[in-house]
């Protein structure tokens, strides 16, 4: 047993918090305040505080599993065979079908190095294009609409610590208070300062009700709202000539459009009045500074992409972005959504977030992998399409890091085609929903027991630090990819090629990442260790500066230890946007109607979320008794004249249908809510699963599906 602090962060979401873990007597281990960590100073949630539990044996798996042909029931088996039985479902897919017919599907909570091996495997040991993660539920529109209007995407642009200093913060379908507790500070200090706080939700959240004003639009119809503000403030004249002319393009369409939304028609959209539209872009324009932050409220939408386009036009025309103390951003939710976009297992890019389709970026990474450019494959299927395509064109999945069957949308769908699969292998920490399917299940190291990177909402690149050992029978996910590699041929030196340590991967995490967008190459995990955390780009000091890093080399950064090395950027933008011109782009944008509307049949909207007790698909946070007494189950909440035209009382079991399924959960009657809507949290399986309601429409863009509102009829549940 270790007898030092070891200071590490969170497993959980994406803030990262920080904290210290010791030993503990049973071989596991306490979490202790870390303040030297200024994003969350020594606070964290319930979720953090009792992280620890699920390395207990007792909750964890140990030893791999394989589908019994006797029984059909998983069963223990040891490490040789598993892996044997991994690489021939594999690999008899691959000849039977192609490379393509075998897919690979990630998770936002593993680290970077991780991230970044499983789409090296993807490409180059697999062959497939097929790899995708589930961070694409997560935040993908945001990163569209970033890279669309400014070149380049990171959660945040700025550090957290901007917000108190701002005048005025709108925070759209974000509700920190359950999603990252500890982040609250932020608000509570910009309000303490005189600056302006205003949520947009459907719910008066507990994060609503410290705003100083509260919008509650019908769900998905923000974008709507933002296009009412945008024209308000060109009508009021508070639009920043200057900043438009000197730092933009494309105004002239936006502003047509925005024009064509009068405020009126944005109230009846809506349902949010006039007057307190005027009101909001009064506070808003007003301050020298102010920001517009988006979570997964206007980002998991079929218009996902455009909503957040329009909150960035908003921006643009007040000249928010890129200034100081100002800008949009957004809240990523999962531990490393940003690190885990940034580095390989999105169908689409190359690490340092580069484009699959770039000839320069494919010839770079080709070379870091040592393989044939053109030998690399092309884009893949999007999560859900890859989901919805098992058992036809895909035939064997790989699966590490993700519970599809319980966080994907139209979820029943979603199991019934993971269960038509030939071969599914699952490496996971616990025996979630979907390992329960696999014919193999892998039981892996998690967080306290392994180091990594991880990079947090801010862009900040963090090291996680090993703190115990694993238990017997358990290896790290780095061990299953350099293992497969060997079976599947890997090439000649697959210890070479898929190295074991971390550190190791990241170094050629590093060198892949050179002179892309998210460029690591400057960073070490001894900065990582020395400086609590590196924000990207952060350039080697060799190579000719990138276009990202030129465009945000004049950025105000921290003190760096040595001048020749490069100190990390927190702040993006500030002289120019990443684009090529320099220039923020205006896309032009119009409201549009949800792909399900109500009706006779489904006359309620229903909006999914979380809860501050759950995390995700609740996987590891079910298995936590602390947590589970603090939120046991689902619940369906309504508003009292819903309630009350149902005949329905707080508790009574009630049935919410969509065309896709349906769920039963009790009801929790609030007058927090709309009364033509209704909401679930998503993070639990069995008959309460909202996510057998939700709509699989996506985002033209980004891809993204429509989690956040579909058509549902409220029924009670008579015994
Ligand atoms: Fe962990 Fe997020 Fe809670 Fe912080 S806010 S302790 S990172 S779950």
């Amino acid at each position: 047993m270790q007898s030092t602090v070891t200071p590490t962060h969170c497993p959980y979401c994406a803030l990262q918090c920080g904290m210290n873990l010791t030993p503990a007597p049973g071989g596991t281990v306490r979490v202790s305040e870390r303040a030297d960590f200024p994003v969350n100073r020594g606070a964290l949630c319930g979720k953090g505080r009792t992280a620890p539990a699920v390395l207990d044996p007792g909750v964890r798996l140990t030893s791999p599993l394989v589908r019994s042909p006797e029984t059909d029931a998983l069963v223990p088996a040891g490490w040789d065979e598993a892996l044997d039985r991994i690489a021939e479902g594999l690999g008899r897919t691959r000849t039977g079908y192609g490379a393509d017919a075998v897919a690979v599907f990630g998770g936002g909570g593993l680290t970077n190095e991780k991230a970044y091996a499983l789409g090296k495997f993807a490409r180059v040991v697999l062959g497939t294009s097929q790899i995708d993660y589930n961070g694409r539920f997560c935040m993908s529109s945001a990163a569209a609409a970033g890279i669309r209007a400014f070149g380049l995407d990171r959660g945040l642009p700025f550090p957290l610590e901007d917000i108190p200093r701002t005048g005025c913060v709108i925070l759209v379908g974000s509700n920190p208070a359950e999603t990252m507790p500890p982040a609250l500070r932020y608000f509570a200090e910009l309000k303490e300062n005189g600056g302006t706080l205003i949520v947009v939700d459907p719910r008066r959240t507990r994060t609503a009700e410290q705003a100083d004003l509260h919008l509650a639009p019908r769900p998905g119809t923000d974008l709507a709202l933002a296009l009412g503000l945008l024209h308000l403030v060109v009508a009021e004249g508070r639009t920043d000539e200057a900043y438009i002319r000197e730092r933009t393009t494309g105004w002239e369409e936006a502003r047509a459009a925005a024009m064509a939304h009068w405020p009126e028609y944005v109230e009846r959209i809506t349902g949010v009045p006039v007057p307190l539209l005027r009101e909001t872009a009064r506070r808003f324009c007003e301050p020298e500074a102010a920001m517009v932050l988006t979570a997964r409220g206007p980002e998991q939408q079929a218009k996902g992409t455009d909503t957040v386009g329009a909150w960035i036009n908003l921006c643009l025309a007040t000249g928010r972005a890129g200034r100081p103390l100002s800008g949009y951003g957004c809240l990523t939710g999962q531990g490393n959504g940003q690190g885990g976009r940034e580095h390989g297992q999105k169908a689409d890019q190359l690490p340092g977030y580069r484009k699959l389709t770039d000839p320069a970026a494919r010839r770079h990474v080709a070379g870091v992998w040592g393989v044939d450019p053109d030998a690399l494959p092309g884009p893949g299927r999007s999560a859900y399409e890859l989901l919805d395509a098992l058992g036809t064109d895909i035939r064997s999945l790989l699966l590490m890091g993700s519970n599809p069957v319980v966080s994907a949308p139209r979820a029943a769908h979603v199991e019934e085609r993971i269960r038509s699969l030939d071969f599914l292998a699952v490496c996971d920490v616990v025996l979630s929903e979907t390992a329960a399917l696999a014919d193999v299940v892998l039981p892996v190291t998690q967080w306290a027991e392994e180091t990594g990177t991880t990079t947090s909402l801010e862009g900040r690149v963090l090291l996680r630090r090993r703190a115990l050992p694993a238990p017997d029978g358990v290896r790290s996910d780095l061990e299953v990819l350099h293992e497969l590699a060997a079976r599947l041929g890997g090439g000649p030196s697959p210890e070479k090629r898929f190295p074991t340590d971390p550190e190791e991967v990241f170094e050629e995490l590093r060198r892949a990442s050179a002179g892309g967008p998210a460029d690591y190459s400057g960073i070490s995990y001894r900065r990582l260790a020395e400086e609590n955390g590196v924000f990207w780009p952060c350039p080697a000091p060799e190579p000719e500066p990138t276009p990202v890093a030129a465009a945000v080399a004049a950025a105000p950064a921290p003190v760096a230890a040595d001048s020749a090395v490069h100190p990390g950027t927190p702040r993006l933008f500030l002289d120019r946007f990443a684009t090529e011109d320099g220039r923020a782009r205006f896309v032009p944008v119009a409201h549009r109607a949800n792909a399900e509307e109500p009706d006779d049949d489904y006359p309620v909207l229903l909006t999914t979320g979380r809860v501050v007790a759950q995390y995700q698909s609740g996987a590891q946070t079910r298995r936590v008794d602390e947590l589970n007494a603090a939120a046991p189950g689902p619940f369906v909440e309504l508003h009292p004249r819903l309630a009350e035209r149902l005949g329905a009382a707080e508790g009574d079991p009630l049935a919410v249908v969509s065309r896709r399924g349906r769920a039963v959960a009790p009801a929790r009657i609030t007058t927090a809510i709309r009364p033509d809507t209704v909401f679930m949290p998503f993070h639990w399986a069995g008959e309460g699963r909202a996510n057998t309601l939700t709509h699989p429409a996506l985002d033209p863009t980004s891809r993204m599906p429509e989690f956040k509102v579909c058509a549902v009829r409220v029924e009670p549940v008579r015994s």
